[in-house]
C-alpha cells in the first residue's frame, strides 16, 4: 500500500520555495526585489509557516500526539501552529499572557482551528507550560512544546534553507543582492538568513534585521545567541556576516505605527498588489527605505523579504477611512 501520509509530508516541505519578483518602481535609486513568503501555500503563509513545516515533520516523525505552543492568540505563530495541528488531527494548547488579548483575524482564526487557549499572567508562563507539559504527560500523552515564535535551532534551520533559495536565484538570474532586508522580531529569521549566509561562503553578504519592537542590546543578543546556538549545533566555525539588528524604526514598540507606514502598506498594495502590514513588513519597509537614505545606499540591488501576516493586513484595514 502506498504510504499517501508520507508523500503528502514531503510534498509539503517542497512546496516552502517562494519566488522573487522585481518591482517596476526602484526604492531610492536601487532595484528592489521582494522574496515572496507571505505566499507559502498554507494558512495564509509567511515566515511562522515556514518554521512550522519543520516543527511538524518532526512532531509527525516522532508520533508525538499533543502540540503545545506560547503566544498571542493574535500572533501569526499560533494562527499557523493551531491551523497545522487541526490538519494533522492533534489537539493544540496555547499558553498566551493574559495581558494582552486583542480579537483579530489571527485570534478568531485560532478560535475555529479549535486551540485550546489558556492564559495566564505574563510572569507566570514558563510555570504555567511546565505544568501543563507534566499534566498532558502524567495522562499518557506525548506532548510537543514550540517556542513562541517558533524560536530554537529548528525555527533557524527554516531561514538557512531559505537563504540557499536566495543563493539559488542569484546562480540563476546573475542577479547578487547587495543588501538583504527583513522584519526582525524573536530573531530566528535573521539568525537563519546569517548562517546560510556564512554556509554559503558569503561572509560579505549584508543582512539588516529592521526591528518591529526589541531595542538593542537586548534584541541584537539574541539575534547573535540564535547564531551560535545554530553553529554550535552543526560544529562550524567559520565566519559569518556583520549582524545588523536596526532598532531605529521600532516607535513605541510592538504593534505601534505612524501615518508613514499606513502610506507605505496602501502604496505597495495598490502598486505592486503586495500586502504588507504596519505591525511587522510594512514597519520594516518604511524603515528600510529610511536606512537606504541615511546610507547613501545607492544604484544596488536589494532583496526585501516579505515575512507575511497576510491576517494583519485586513486588521489595518478595518475602522479605515478609505
Ligand atoms: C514573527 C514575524 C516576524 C519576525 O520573525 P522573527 O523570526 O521572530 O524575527 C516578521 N514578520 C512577520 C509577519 C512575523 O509574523
Amino acid at each position: 500500500m502506498i504510504d499517501l501520509s508520507m508523500e503528502l509530508q514531503d510534498y509539503d516541505m517542497r512546496s516552502l520555495k517562494t519566488g522573487i519578483d522585481r518591482l517596476d518602481k526602484p526604492i531610492g535609486g536601487n532595484v528592489l526585489f521582494v522574496k515572496r513568503d507571505d505566499l507559502i501555500p498554507f494558512s495564509f503563509g509567511g515566515n511562522k509557516a515556514r518554521k512550522a513545516f519543520y516543527f511538524f515533520k518532526e512532531i509527525l516523525d516522532g508520533e508525538y500526539d499533543t502540540v503545545v505552543t506560547y503566544g498571542a492568540g493574535s500572533s501569526n505563530h499560533c494562527r499557523v501552529v493551531a491551523n497545522m495541528s487541526a490538519k494533522y488531527g492533534l489537539p493544540c494548547y496555547i499558553v498566551s499572557p493574559e495581558e494582552n488579548y486583542q480579537n483579530t483575524f489571527n485570534s478568531r482564526l485560532v478560535g475555529l482551528f479549535g486551540a485550546k487557549i489558556i492564559k495566564t499572567p505574563v510572569d507566570n508562563v514558563s510555570a504555567c507550560i511546565d505544568t501543563l507539559m507534566k499534566n498532558l504527560e502524567s495522562e499518557g500523552k506525548r506532548p510537543y512544546f514550540i517556542a513562541g515564535g517558533g524560536h530554537g535551532n529548528l525555527g533557524t534551520q527554516a531561514y538557512v534553507d531559505a537563504y540557499s533559495e536566495i543563493k539559488a536565484f542569484e546562480e540563476e538570474s546573475g542577479v547578487k543582492f547587495d543588501c538583504i532586508f527583513h522584519a526582525s522580531g524573536t530573531g530566528t529569521t535573521q539568525a537563519g538568513l546569517v548562517c546560510g549566509a556564512a554556509l554559503c561562503g558569503d561572509t560579505d553578504k549584508k543582512i539588516v534585521g529592521i526591528s518591529i519592537a526589541r531595542k538593542c542590546p537586548r534584541g541584537r543578543d539574541v539575534v547573535v545567541k540564535s547564531i551560535d546556538d545554530y553553529l554550535q549545533s552543526i560544529d562550524y566555525k567559520g565566519a559569518i556576516p556583520d549582524i545588523t539588528f536596526d532598532d531605529s524604526y521600532v516607535l513605541d514598540g510592538y504593534g505601534r505605527y505612524n501615518d508613514d507606514i499606513v502610506s507605505v502598506a496602501r502604496e505597495v498594495m495598490t502598486n505592486a498588489g503586495i500586502p504588507l502590514n504596519t505591525t511587522y513588513t510594512a514597519k520594516a519597509f518604511w524603515g528600510m527605505k529610511q536606512y537606504l537614505e541615511r546610507n547613501k545606499i545607492c544604484g544596488k540591488n536589494i532583496l526585501f523579504i516579505n515575512t507575511g501576516g497576510a491576517p494583519l493586513f485586513f486588521d489595518d484595514m478595518i475602522g479605515d477611512d478609505i
